[in-house]
């Protein structure tokens, strides 16, 4: 018999196959609910209190009112990870919850859906480090509210699959000749020794890696600028790296078939990819000693 793994369900510890969810939930009817995923290394959560911190911010956009404080769904987290240890990526889902009835308009004083699990981290390989990875471009088909972290992921999966169907890892988005994101990561560019990010705006989910990517360079006294970056200038980079909470920081070696620079991953990622690492290493030994 094998158990099934303990997760969080509105305030309760509980197996994942013993959480039911009424088919009237908002969340389920209308893809209208908010989420996070936070990585966590040995059993310490990097840069949860971020995370929670664009919950609140995903939450303020879409009018839900959050059932806890930062403060709780750390310990909520934690209570978690008791069951998980190790690395993990705990998924958090709020949704509005579940009315009476199928109704467009938000009902009032609805109690919102809180879900968690934690699954066992899958950081990239070895060999995806070493050689980089492929992705494969696509026109950003999305809505106008990409920076909210929203479970209505509908276009991101469709996006997502233009790359899977080819074997590629991901699919970098243009939207009006512009680099905005891709499906489920940021991606920066570099040239001439300088890197570069997509603006801070609403078309562009803003990574809690972007913004460690954006101080580690700062601090590894790497130029960094943030501003709109053009189809050409994606094209003719030097380098193009994918972050996000699980792929931390990859090079993408191949872009629709082409070769990105040399077509390996380039010293600046190779730096940046150290003070990633060194990140992680002290944040968990600060953990471990606090
Ligand atoms: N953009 C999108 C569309 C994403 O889904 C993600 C991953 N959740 C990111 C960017 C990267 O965000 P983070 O670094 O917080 O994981």
């Amino acid at each position: 018999m094998t158990t099934s793994p303990i997760a969080h369900f509105n305030g309760q510890l509980m197996p994942l196959d013993r959480i039911s969810i009424s088919p009237l939930d908002r969340g389920f009817i209308f893809g209208d609910g908010v989420y996070e995923v936070i990585p966590v290394y040995g059993g310490a959560p990097l840069r949860a209190r971020e995370h929670f911190e664009r919950l609140q911010r995903s939450m303020d956009e879409i009018r839900l009112k959050n059932p806890h404080t930062v403060e709780e769904w750390v310990r909520l987290t934690e209570e978690l990870l008791k069951h998980h240890p190790g690395n993990q990526s705990v998924y958090i889902q709020v949704t509005r919850g579940a009315p009476p009835k199928r109704d467009h308009v938000i009902p009032r004083d609805l109690a919102p859906t809180v879900f968690m699990m934690a699954n066992p981290l899958a950081s990239p390989s070895r060999e995806q480090i070493a050689n980089g990875v492929a992705c494969v471009t696509a026109q950003d088909f999305r809505w106008e509210k990409c920076h909210i972290k929203s479970t209505s992921l509908l276009g991101n999966v469709l996006a997502r699959q233009i790359s899977a169907d080819v074997g590629a890892t991901e699919t970098i988005l243009l939207r009006d000749g512009r680099l905005t994101e891709a499906s489920a990561s940021n991606v920066f560019v570099v040239k001439n020794g300088v890197v570069a990010a997509a603006p801070r705006d609403n078309l562009i989910l803003l990574g809690i890696t972007y913004d460690l990517l954006v101080r580690l360079a700062e601090e590894g006294a790497i130029k960094l600028e943030v501003r709109p970056i053009s189809e050409s200038e994606v094209r003719s980079a030097d380098e193009i790296w994918l972050t996000s909470s699980t792929k931390e920081v990859l090079a993408v070696t191949t872009l629709d078939g082409e070769p990105v620079g040399g077509g390996k991953p380039g010293p600046l990622f190779k730096r940046m990819h150290a003070l990633f690492q060194e990140h992680k290493a002290q944040a968990r030994k600060a953990r471990v000693a606090a």
